[in-house]
């Protein structure tokens, strides 16, 4: 059975492991959603899932328990939101563990610090979608001689969502919707791949 990973070392787990039982409700398959928490646990997952919070506190921990070599040696599809989205790219503007699996770079706090959090509606998969931002980061650049990169949505000249293979980075916080949208479109990914 396909099993999602929800990363729970920091920040918006409960919402994201909420969210996507919904989803895998929704879609009527058989998925397996799990919390994980350590190396040996992310290796039986066919994709995983890291939330926002605080990516230097979660590289870290990713770091530590060695959960980035697991990712890339089971080639595990990872969708990261806010700080999941700094996590999966190669640089960001800070000196900061990540796990650098997709060719973008992403700016920090690219709208400012927590009070300057706001909501805002979005297009993504050419629907209207409710966009929850919250100190999040926006793509700074990416690789783009990479064929399999795939711009998903943007707001005001940022790009707030991107896909480059089975991996999703997105600068905003679909956990916190009522919206399954995008979740939906990881896991039938996911499937797609297994
Ligand atoms: N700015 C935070 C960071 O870079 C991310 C904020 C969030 O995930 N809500 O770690």
């Amino acid at each position: 059975m396909v099993k999602i990973g929800i990363l729970n070392l920091q920040g918006a787990v409960s919402e994201h492991y909420d969210i996507t039982q919904k989803a895998v409700k929704n879609m009527g398959v058989d998925v397996e959603v799990e919390s994980v928490r350590y190396a040996e646990d992310v290796e039986t997952c066919d994709g995983l899932i890291i939330s926002g919070g605080e990516s230097t506190v979660i590289g870290k921990l990713i770091h530590q328990r060695g959960i980035d070599e697991v990712i890339k040696n089971n080639d595990i599809a990872v969708f990261g939101t806010c700080a999941g989205m700094v996590l999966l790219g190669k640089k960001t503007d800070f000196d900061q563990p990540l796990i650098g699996l997709m060719d973008i770079s992403v700016k920090r706090n690219t709208y400012g610090r927590q009070k300057d959090s706001f909501e805002s509606p979005i297009e993504i998969f050419g629907k209207e979608y409710l966009g929850v931002f919250i100190r999040a980061p926006a793509l700074d650049d990416y690789d783009h001689s990479k064929e399999d990169i795939k711009v998903l949505s943007v707001l005001d000249d940022e790009i707030i969502a991107i896909q480059q293979g089975p991996h999703l980075a997105i600068s905003f916080h679909p956990e916190l919707t009522e919206d399954t949208l995008v979740h939906e479109y990881f896991i039938r990914g996911v499937i797609g791949r297994n």
